[in-house]
């Protein structure tokens, strides 16, 4: 799995100096966008993500110049930042929108981009324009995976206030697209839990404690096997399925039929990140395959028999795509 800290990310704040971009009233793109970019900044090196700055003051900086110092640092991902506009006579263009270059392939790029959007539009838009194609020259010119987001209208009040009130969600969620795209886990600083909750130590208590240190979710060990553990899981499943077979799934946490389709059967004498994950799981249900050690041995393949029989599935002794289901329904 990529390490946060092995990735370097360009954020740009579009526009500068003399060069204000779109108005509205007293209002100057080139102060928006700098604002969203320095919280950019500062969520992926809250993640430990190194982070490349085309400008973090109020200067210009030339198109060329922008795509020049990326592709110079060798950044694995540019992320140039703007507000829309449109022109006075035209009304009710509202929303947020995401540029990749024309011909920029949709499996590098259009996914990033993609992925971003969806994390913004989790926060809340007026309205989600989605991923376009433009002949932009910091698209065109960057060598990586690039994208240009326009968040919300300059001109539409609402976008606006959207902007200002969720200046921070809409930062981590550009930042947790991101990471992502990566196959990294956004790590949200741990909630604490409500009142009355009492952490139970225990079998669940420590595999949770074991994927925490394996994937790093952010995931909080409580020794049951709630909601959120669930959710790790189905994360945990994605991560293993993209670095088995290159599955490429949206790392989402949400158990679709992407995700099981990419799920092959396996059993005795398997090895590796799915047979611990699969180890994992039925521990989480209650049962015991021994050592989390991502060897499919005889005890893990009892484990998985007796829970298939429990479920009233085929106790073939295979993980496959019903065993999960019902593993992750908990
Ligand atoms: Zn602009």
């Amino acid at each position: 799995m990529e390490s946060p800290a092995n990735l370097l990310i360009t954020v740009d704040a579009g526009h500068g100096g003399w060069d204000n971009g779109a108005q509205f009233e007293a209002r100057l793109e080139k102060d928006d966008n700098l604002r969203l970019a320095l919280a950019v900044e500062k969520a992926l090196r809250a993640q430990g993500v190194e982070v490349l700055m085309t400008r973090d003051t109020d200067v210009f900086v030339p198109l060329a110049d922008r795509a020049r110092m990326a592709n110079e640092a060798d950044a694995d991902l540019f992320i140039s930042l703007h507000r829309n506009s449109f022109p006075e006579q035209t009304e009710g263009t509202q929303g947020v929108e995401n540029f990749i270059y024309l011909t920029a392939p949709l499996e590098t790029s259009g996914r990033a981009a993609q992925l971003v959007l969806s994390e913004i539009d989790e926060v809340g838009v007026q309205r989600m324009i989605g991923v376009s194609r433009g002949n932009y020259a910091v698209l065109r010119r960057t060598t990586m995976p690039a994208m240009l987001l326009e968040m919300g209208f300059i001109n539409n009040e609402e976008d606006n206030r959207l902007f200002d009130e969720k200046l921070e969600q809409y930062a981590q969620a550009i930042a947790r697209g991101a990471l992502m795209y990566f196959g990294l886990n956004y790590r949200t600083p741990s909630e604490p839990l409500p009142s009355g909750a009492p952490v139970v130590e225990n079998e669940i208590y420590d595999v949770q404690e074991l994927m925490e240190q394996r994937y790093g979710f952010g995931l909080r060990p409580t020794g049951r096997f709630d909601a959120a553990t669930k959710k790790a899981a189905v994360i945990a499943l994605q991560i293993e399925l993209n670095g088995a077979y290159d599955a490429q799934i949206t790392v989402d946490g949400i158990l679709g039929p992407r995700t099981l389709n990419a799920i092959r059967p396996f059993g005795l004498g398997s090895k590796g990140g799915l047979v611990a994950l699969l180890q994992v799981l039925l521990i989480l249900n209650g049962y015991d395959p021994g050592e989390v050690d991502g060897v499919f041995g005889p005890r893990t393949a009892a484990a998985l028999r007796f829970f298939q029989r429990d479920h009233y599935l085929n106790p073939d002794g295979l993980a496959g795509r019903q065993t999960f289901t019902a593993l992750l329904a908990g």
